[in-house]
């Protein structure tokens, strides 16, 4: 590997670490992109294990039974390097799990900490963390397998602060940080894994990005350590104008903007975490997105570029919930009241994903949580009479003409609709509840 080689960030979801199939075809990618220069890893969690977490932590916090539910997510870990474990030799076999003991008895040991009596975000990120913890130790012992290939622990270099389960990256910090341990790491071996999803505190408490945060770390580790590239690698052909999931006929855009990229993950396109792009932008670093089922295949490029008329993208958002607000004393809705509206919705931090105002009432569009809806409602009950539906979807259309706007409203009831020049999305009763599951 040569010094000047530039810099390759790979970031693979949970989907392409969920077994052993899908980390021998992360081996195979890895191996493909060979001596190429330096390589540097983001991994997921394993499959669903953030959700898992998510649900042993909530019961451990409400003193509830987790004892199976930690005991499968074990099993899960240990099962899939069983069965990757005729792939390579004793060495790897044994570093594997080693690191499956320490991690889950350091987990175990987190667990028995957590106390209703202290904040609960604070104490979900000491815990929903550990799946990345779990995977990125498991990817590189298995990398490392075949060539030479070195963990890093992003948390002593992603410095945040204590913003938890939304931390905010100290860009400076972790600049510097970045600057002086990973190149000579990278030198040593030319393949470095690290977590996705994960930063630390000045005082060494583990924070997370967000749900879904890895892309946003391999962007800030691109970003801060001028990469030639980074590569997401997912399930799907590349960045497409719809979740083939919910939505038949997709297309897939070949190139696309940072600027319509960012719009649309800022609408809730699930390919990308909203806050990837920014970072990229501002160094003109190409995101290429990528199936990791058909690695050769064009996906798609992400860069500074000039389109024309894109086709309509499709945007669903699940789990919502519609709340609106009348002033007890039918005062008109004023900017004194929303003033108040809004500061109680950011101390809930429930973000607002659609608003409209009439005289007498304000109705805004969130994710639905009944720990936050409960602390909005105790702060702003006594002002205002607040009703709510839940179980709802946000849809938008970006880039909408007339048929699309007909083939997606078509048959549904629309609880609330706005239109601006480029966008059109509404608000209606979920018909996917089964597939949203
Ligand atoms: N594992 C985390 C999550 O599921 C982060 C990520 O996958 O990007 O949200
Ligand atoms: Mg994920």
């Amino acid at each position: 590997m040569q010094e000047s080689a530039p810099l390759k960030v790979y970031k693979f979801g949970g989907a392409s670490v969920k077994d052993a199939a899908a980390i021998r075809n992360l081996r195979h990618i890895v191996q493909q992109h060979g001596g190429h220069g330096p390589l540097l890893i983001v991994v997921s969690a394993m499959g669903k294990t953030t959700n898992a977490l998510e649900d042993i932590f909530r019961r451990a916090y409400e003193q509830e039974e987790y004892t199976p539910q930690l005991e499968r997510l074990e099993a899960f870990h240990r099962e899939t390097a069983r069965e990757l474990a005729p792939d390579f030799g004793s060495t790897t076999a044994a570093a594997i799990e080693q690191g499956f003991d320490e991690t889950f008895s350091a987990l175990r040991h987190q667990l028995s900490t957590v106390s209703a009596a202290r904040e609960y975000d604070e104490q979900y990120d000491q815990i929903v963390s550990f799946g990345e913890l779990l995977s990125s130790r498991f990817v590189a012992a298995v990398l490392n397998d075949q060539q030479p290939a070195r963990w890093a622990d992003c948390r002593t270099l992603i410095r945040t602060d204590e913003n938890w389960r939304e931390a905010r990256v100290d860009w400076d910090l972790t600049a510097e940080k970045l600057r002086a341990e990973l190149p000579p790491l990278l030198q040593e071996t030319g393949i470095v894994v690290t977590q996705g999803f994960l930063g630390g505190t000045a005082s060494g408490q583990t924070t997370t990005l967000g749900r879904e945060g890895s892309d946003y770390t391999a962007a800030i580790l691109a970003y801060c350590l001028n990469a030639e590239s980074v590569t997401i690698w997912k399930d799907v052909a590349g960045l497409l104008n719809a979740d083939p999931k919910f939505f038949p006929d997709t297309v897939r855009y070949p190139e696309i903007s940072y600027q319509e990229t960012i719009e649309m993950a800022y609408y809730g396109a699930s390919v990308i975490h909203p806050k990837t792009i920014k970072p990229l932008a501002v160094r003109r670093i190409p995101l290429l997105v990528k199936s990791f089922l058909d690695p050769g295949a064009e996906g798609t490029v992400i860069h500074d570029c000039r389109h024309g008329l894109l086709v309509p993208a499709f945007i669903r958002k699940d789990g919502q919930c519609l709340i609106s607000f009348e002033s007890k004393d039918l005062t008109f809705i004023s900017e004194e009241n929303l003033e108040v509206i809004f500061g109680a919705l950011a101390q809930a931090r429930l973000k607002i994903h659609l608003m409209q105002n009439s005289a007498i009432s304000f109705s805004v569009c969130t994710d639905f949580s009944s720990y936050r809806l409960e602390k909005l409602l105790a702060v702003l009950r006594e002002q205002f009479t607040i009703h709510y539906n839940t179980g709802l979807e946000l849809y938008t259309i970006k880039n909408y003409d007339a048929e699309s706007i007909q083939r997606l409203t078509a048959g549904r009831e629309l609880l609330l609709e706005q239109r601006s020049r480029q966008t059109f999305q509404f608000v209606c009763r979920s018909s996917h509840q089964e597939a949203a599951q």
